[in-house]
């Protein structure tokens, strides 16, 4: 798998795909990027079974940076048309690239050589590749945000959940995991686990947005709790661009 993988970065044969995120009034506020990769043999084989190869292998750098600059690419196209210059774009940074020395300057580069709109680029990181490293990451955090840059907490309470670090780094969104809105609305531990990350985030001047939505009931119970924007099933399946562009013309 691992060959499989180099020969498929090197000829850039993976794709991403498209997950609309909406807000409360169901508008479409953009998308998160995900990588697919159809192996020729394997068919389609999962970023939960490929990122972490690419992460021992040192290949996720040549990737991550590739997923970066498709997006770039198409937020700027988007930046032409009043229907989509207004979507955001969020792109996963594993941990292993977001390690590197120069992962700041490097994103500026894209950003700078694509013309791509800094505001319109959003970067998720997840809680422990921050808590690695926290001076680290908060310089690398600091610079990119002066750019314009957006950060998004992925996968926010599986981590560490420190708590301390949260005032002090320089986020916009939190991402409540999908394991916590998967029994609303019902289990009560998880009802309160859904309300505290959302008025915490209120609290703490963070959007939050809600990820694995599947249900009516579940997208009911997170807006009465205050959540601000969705993404999941229910809403949209990640989809190549052609069919995330027609979502978009439906809404
Ligand atoms: P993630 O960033 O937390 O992405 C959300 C995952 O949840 C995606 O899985 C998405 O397809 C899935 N999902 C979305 N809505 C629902 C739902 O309603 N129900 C359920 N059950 N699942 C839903 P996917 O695409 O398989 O990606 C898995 C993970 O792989 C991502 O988790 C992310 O950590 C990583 N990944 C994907 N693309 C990239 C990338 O370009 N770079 C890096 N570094 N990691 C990536
Ligand atoms: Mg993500
Ligand atoms: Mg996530």
């Amino acid at each position: 798998l691992e060959q499989d993988l180099r020969i498929a970065v090197k000829n850039k044969t993976l794709s991403l795909h498209y997950q609309a995120q909406t807000d409360n009034s169901g508008a479409v506020i953009g998308a998160e990027v995900l990588l697919r990769w159809n192996h020729p043999v394997r068919g389609l084989v999962s970023p939960l079974e490929f990122i972490p190869i690419a992460e021992e292998t040192g290949l996720i750098e040549e990737l991550g940076y590739w997923v970066i600059e498709k997006a770039c690419h198409q937020i700027l196209q988007w930046s032409a048309e009043p229907a989509t210059s207004g979507l955001r774009l969020a792109v996963n940074v594993s941990a292993h690239q977001f390690r590197l020395d120069d992962f700041a300057t490097a994103v500026e580069r894209i950003l700078a050589r694509t013309g791509a709109s800094p505001n319109r680029l959003m970067l998720e990181l997840t809680e422990s590749v921050v808590l690695a490293d926290l001076d680290n990451a908060m310089q690398k955090m600091r610079a990119l945000k002066q750019l314009g840059v957006a950060f998004s907490m992925d996968d926010f309470g599986t981590g560490y959940s420190s708590l301390a670090y949260l005032s002090r780094l320089p986020l916009d969104e939190l991402k409540i995991d999908r394991s916590f809105v998967a029994r609303l609305p019902g289990s009560k531990n998880d009802e309160v686990i859904a309300r505290m990350v959302i008025s915490m985030g209120r609290n703490l001047g963070l959007s939050v947005l809600a990820e694995g939505v599947e249900t009516d009931g579940q997208m009911d119970a997170l807006r009465r709790y205050g959540c601000h924007a969705y993404q999941g099933f229910l809403i949209a399946r990640p989809s190549p661009i052609e069919e995330f562009l027609l979502l978009i013309q439906k809404k």
